[in-house]
């Protein structure tokens, strides 16, 4: 390494006393300025071979070191736009929230709440009662209590019910979810020995009669919620199972994964089971998530017959997986939209993405292709295209809804493959990453959740395509 090179790097004080360092400083702290503009300069050092003298002064080091900054400063959970054709995608948040539950979660966030406390006695009060009486409302069920998440409302009535007793499952329904939901796991953990039913197409009444014994705890039904089963198959009707275990002190549990609180057919939807109806037809205890159909939170209800869910209110484990105040006052804030269903799918961003109409999503694909179109020429073309967006999330699964995007397709015969990947890195490199979906040889923008155009299109013009070179091209 040659030492004239070396001697020719400035000092970290040097760097520290430039215009651009105290910018940085002002905005980073002295800390972690200085710890850049060390990282800088030997970073330097190691790339400076012999033979190169590296151009540099002080101000440029700076000026490096405050944009490795900026880069690390941006926060890990961005916004994205997501324009995958999965309007609630797991791995992407699922539900966005109401404007009405953003607002209540801010107030319970930046101000004290009458959380546990009851505003008319003056006495402790219950962390759930603010949504016990609305769950009660939309659903029909004598009581309501919530969790985390469903998974935890599932192994949490589980536990409480089933402990060291068994539970009787359909071999159609023993599902896994994605990120390691798996009903069996879920049921060893909850300490319930799990007995399996039937075949994969076909269980029948007499099957539950079977295996329904002096250990059974509960019988777990499971809406089959990402996938379905066609072909030559039974299963059995609640109301049946109701009729079966009348008589048999064996409560009947039902997951409904999703779960909706109103009926989708109104908004154009197929028909997805309410938790209303579940509870109708019988169900002891039906359990379902906050933030897939419902439009709200993460969260798992439990909702159903007023002696269970006591009994699930005093398990330990209840207070556990407890839900926060910010969730609880945006679920509260969520569930009172569902009073009001006609303004429903104006103000839930869920529903409204859903039924929004398919010529108003392509008219908005056929505004934004111009510009997108000029963005990314020569090397890609853009066209209108028709799309089938899912609901995501093991809500109605197999049922699509008809979207409309745009499809960028490289323009050049060879390397269509290594294009549209460098075309998916370059878009999530953006101000606001913009994810899609790569469909055969295109990258399709399904824009059926999109809702700021303007903003869409600002962010767009940033896109920095990497060289048509491979090597070259950004990591
Ligand atoms: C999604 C789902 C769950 C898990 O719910 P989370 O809220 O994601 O924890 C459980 N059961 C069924 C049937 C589901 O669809």
């Amino acid at each position: 390494m040659g030492d004239a090179t070396l001697r020719g790097l400035p000092s970290v004080d040097e760097v520290l006393r430039t215009a651009h360092a105290r910018e940085a400083v002002d905005r980073h702290g002295r800390q972690t300025v200085t710890d850049a503009v060390r990282a800088t300069l030997s970073g330097l050092r190691s790339a400076v071979s012999g033979a190169r003298v590296m151009p540099v002064n002080a101000d440029w080091i700076a000026k490096e070191a405050s944009a490795a900054l900026a880069h690390t400063a941006r926060p890990n959970l961005r916004a994205v736009y997501n324009l995958t054709g999965t309007v609630l995608h797991t791995n992407l948040g699922r539900a966005v929230l109401a404007e009405e539950a953003i607002a209540a979660a801010v107030t319970a966030m930046r101000q004290t709440v009458a959380l546990e406390f009851d505003l008319d006695s003056g006495r402790r009060g219950e962390r759930d009662n603010g949504v016990r009486d609305l769950l009660r409302d939309l659903t029909g069920a004598e009581d309501a209590t919530l969790v985390n998440n469903n998974a935890a409302a599932v192994h949490l009535v589980l536990n409480t019910l089933a402990n060291r007793r068994e539970a009787i499952v359909s071999r159609g329904e023993m599902i896994e979810i994605g990120g390691a939901f798996r009903l069996p796991d879920i049921m060893a953990r909850a300490g319930v020995r799990l007995i399996e039913i039937g075949t994969t197409n076909r269980t029948h009444l007499d099957d539950y009669r079977q295996a329904l014994g002096a250990r059974t705890g509960l019988v777990l039904k499971v809406h089959t919620s990402n996938y379905r089963i066609t072909g030559f198959t039974a299963a059995v009707p609640t109301g049946d199972l109701v009729a079966l275990l009348r008589g048999h002190d064996v409560p009947l549990i039902n997951d409904l994964g999703s779960g909706t609180l109103v009926d989708l057919t109104r908004f154009g939807l197929r028909h997805e089971p309410t938790v209303a109806e579940a509870v109708k037809e019988g169900a002891d205890l039906v359990t379902f998530s906050g933030d897939k159909l419902l439009g709200g939170p993460q969260a798992g209800f439990i909702v159903g017959r007023r002696e269970l869910i006591a009994r699930i209110n005093r398990n330990p484990l209840k207070r556990a997986l407890r839900i926060d105040k910010i969730r609880l006052a945006a679920i509260e804030a969520t569930l009172r939209l569902y009073r009001d269903p006609d303004r429903l799918a104006a103000r839930l961003p869920t529903l409204r993405h859903l039924s929004r109409p398919k010529e108003e999503v392509a008219a908005l694909a056929h505004h934004l292709a111009p510009a997108v179109a000029r963005v990314l020429a020569p090397r890609f073309a853009v066209t209108v295209t028709d799309c089938a967006c899912e609901i995501g999330s093991g809500a109605l699964p197999g049922e699509t809804v008809p979207s409309a995007g745009l499809a960028i397709a490289p323009t050049a015969a060879r390397g269509r493959g290594r294009a549209l990947a460098a075309l998916a890195a370059a878009l999530r490199k953006l101000p606001v990453p913009v994810i899609g979906r790569i469909a055969g040889d295109a990258l399709v923008l399904d824009l059926r959740t999109l809702e700021d155009a303007g903003g869409f299109a600002a962010n767009f013009m940033a896109l920095v395509l990497p060289s048509g070179d491979p090597r070259e091209a950004a990591p």
